[in-house]
């Protein structure tokens, strides 16, 4: 599904992706790890196609389609899905009419027309009602006074409308609070699929206690410098990151 092949993208010349190398195949849910500022968030923004990183060296691929040309709308319309870090606020613009227009431009940007009115809220109800969202939250203003929670909420929302290939999850180094984690994991593990793959980017062992990865990879310095199943996780809990220096 996804290949990235010796990936190097710098930043104002400064070189912080070192030759990346990952295989993500459906059905399989990969995490990242690695101490802060090892260039995990910039990985997630390279594969998602933002364009302050320039990419010096290598490929990203998704299901055989050579990315490297695709603005970050395209990469989303192909089916690749970035959480954010830091969620804008959008006075004003409510969860459900966020959610209309982003289903709305990915239906334009693959010929199809609008989502008729009925089946849209049929939809939207469907996925509210898996991911246990109170009706009364798609009304509220974006992001405009949301917890952490509502906020992680509102982002698996999205990623459940949207039905992407591939999820891309970076959580912020600072932490999310314990029922922040459990939304995020509870969503993550009702809408993955065999036909669909998460690359969930953590600094912290915990979100994999909820969402089990099958493959985990320690980022460090641009480079990934290990790969091993869900125990590297609690290894890396137990031993921290130095001893791979
Ligand atoms: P992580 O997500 O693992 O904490 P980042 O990808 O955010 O790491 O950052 C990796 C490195 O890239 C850090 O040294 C950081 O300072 C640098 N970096 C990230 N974004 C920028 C930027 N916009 N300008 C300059 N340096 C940046
Ligand atoms: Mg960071
Ligand atoms: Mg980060």
């Amino acid at each position: 599904m996804l290949e990235v092949k010796n990936l190097h993208a710098s930043i104002n010349d400064k070189e912080i992706l070192k030759g990346i190398n990952l295989d993500i195949k459906p059905g399989e849910v990969h995490a990242i790890m690695g101490p802060n500022g090892s260039g995990k968030s910039t990985l997630s923004a390279v594969i998602a196609g933002k364009e302050e990183f320039d990419v010096t060296e290598g490929s990203v691929i998704l299901n055989g389609e050579d990315l490297e040309d695709l603005a970050p709308e395209e990469r989303a319309h192909k089916g690749i899905f970035l959480s954010f870090q830091y969620p804008v606020e959008i006075p004003g613009v409510t969860v459900t009419n966020f959610i209309k227009t982003a289903i709305n431009e990915t239906r334009k940007a693959k010929g199809l027309e609008d989502l008729p009115a009925k089946d849209m809220l049929k939809l939207i109800r469907e996925k509210a009602d898996l991911l246990e969202i109170d009706r009364k939250f798609l009304s509220r203003s974006l992001n405009e006074g949301f917890s952490g929670g509502e906020k992680k909420r509102n982002e698996i929302f999205q990623m459940a409308m949207l039905e992407p290939k591939l999820a891309i999850l970076d959580e912020t180094d600072s932490g999310l609070d314990i029922d922040a984690l459990k939304i995020v994991a509870n969503g993550v593990n009702k809408l993955k699929s065999n036909d669909n793959a998460v690359l969930v980017i953590t600094h912290y062992q915990r979100l994999l206690d909820y969402i089990v990865p099958d493959f985990v990879h320690v980022l460090y310095n641009g480079k990934i410098v290990k790969s091993g199943g869900k125990e590297l996780a609690l290894e890396l809990e137990a031993k921290g990151y130095d001893w791979l220096k």
